[in-house]
């Protein structure tokens, strides 16, 4: 008999992870030079890294007391991030991007015999989280592509253990009014573990944004991650985090891996933690693109789903032929059959000069 059957019939039904093309692969595929390439299709900040991070990444190399080759000391991030949230180092586990934080919280709470709930639509993490700790999948009806509180709560199960939220939402850009998701939250069953996924919360305009952390204190089963993928710009370098319970966190502290981030990935994210120039610039190019982008489509009389992210979602006849149609001409947008969603495109908020590149090349292959 096959080696491959004797895996779990849970891994072997686990559909893999469709990442964005890398730019090398669609120069080799396509023959077109790198540097005509315009990738969109992976939320990065298209400002690239934190000049302090970049900094403080060349100097991790040597280090202080030693540089690569020591092993890693999670103490000053954990010490920066349980800060800059008010909350005790106890609280704080850091994770090889968030992702690591997720399947942390997946390996805690779930097993095969439970359940998971989350939205239609929602992050592509979260089934493949579940279903790595053997749990089953609850994907619940979602309201104009976004979470819908009713039909998630609707949906939990005896045996369910964890629900999942992304506000705003990937790949849909939707975002429910944080007074909306306190609510929601208050009404999940206190044994059910909540992870609240914020990994786009830092292009939330000012007046939506809420201190969700200060909520554990009146939900001991709420995870809340955030990432340094997105608008700090780090997505190479894998740091997220989760803030918790300290006895949630120390639960997801027995199966991390004690080394799961490295010694520039902890360095590099303690700079950009600070680097506030940087994060308004990002925030203001992510702000001004999206006018651009949303203002080409509306042109192009295409229609889109409002995002509060730094990306947007677009619906055309023929997403498959689109898309083909942007990879000749050098844009790599992101496909989203995998979510349910076969006649969307997702765009990254890029450079203006970017963004204009994909608006031309979009106008050429309608
Ligand atoms: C990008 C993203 C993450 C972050 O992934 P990392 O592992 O931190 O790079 C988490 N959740 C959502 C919804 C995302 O889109």
């Amino acid at each position: 008999m096959s080696i491959v059957l004797q895996a779990p019939p849970y891994v072997r039904a686990i559909s893999p992870y469709i990442p964005g093309k890398p730019i090398t692969e669609l120069a080799r595929q396509m023959g077109i030079p790198v540097d005509k390439i315009v990738k969109l299709a992976s939320n990065e900040n298209p400002l690239g890294m934190s000049p302090k991070a970049r900094k403080a990444v060349e100097v991790a190399l040597i280090g202080v007391n030693g540089g690569i080759e020591r092993y890693p000391d999670q103490f000053d991030l954990i010490a920066a991030i349980a800060e800059r949230h008010g909350v005790s180092q106890e609280q704080v586990v850091l994770g090889n991007g968030s992702n690591d934080v997720l399947d942390l919280a997946a390996r805690v709470f779930l097993a095969p015999g439970r359940s998971a709930v989350f939205s239609k639509h929602a992050f592509a993490v979260y089934p493949l989280a579940t279903m790595s700790a053997g749990a089953e999948c609850i994907a619940a009806p979602a309201k104009n592509y976004g979470h819908d509180p009713a039909a998630m709560l609707a949906a939990i199960r005896p045996d369910t253990h964890v629900v999942w939220i992304a506000n705003p939402n990937n790949p849909t850009g939707n975002f429910l009014p944080q007074a909306e998701v306190r609510a929601f939250i208050g009404k999940i069953p206190a044994h059910v573990a909540v992870v609240l996924d914020e990994a786009y919360t830092d292009y939330l305009a000012p007046a939506d944004r809420a201190d969700t952390v200060a909520w554990i204190k009146d939900f001991p089963n709420l995870i809340v991650t955030r990432t340094f993928s997105k608008i700090y710009g780090l997505a190479g370098l894998r740091v997220g985090y989760g803030v918790g319970r300290a006895e949630v966190i120390d639960l997801l502290n027995r199966v991390r891996q004690p080394f799961n981030l490295n010694n520039l990935a902890l360095a590099g994210a303690l700079a950009a933690l600070d680097d506030h120039e940087f994060l308004a610039r990002s925030y203001e190019s992510n702000r001004s693109g999206m006018e651009q982008i949303v203002a080409g489509l509306k042109r192009l009389g295409l229609e889109h789903i409002p995002s509060h992210g730094n990306f947007v979602t677009f619906e055309v006849a023929d997403a498959g032929a689109v898309n083909g149609k942007l990879l000749k001409q050098g844009v790599i947008v992101r496909p989203i059959g995998g979510y349910g969603m076969p006649n969307h495109l997702r765009v990254t908020i890029g450079l203006e000069a970017e963004n204009r590149h994909f608006l031309e090349a979009l106008a050429k292959s309608l």
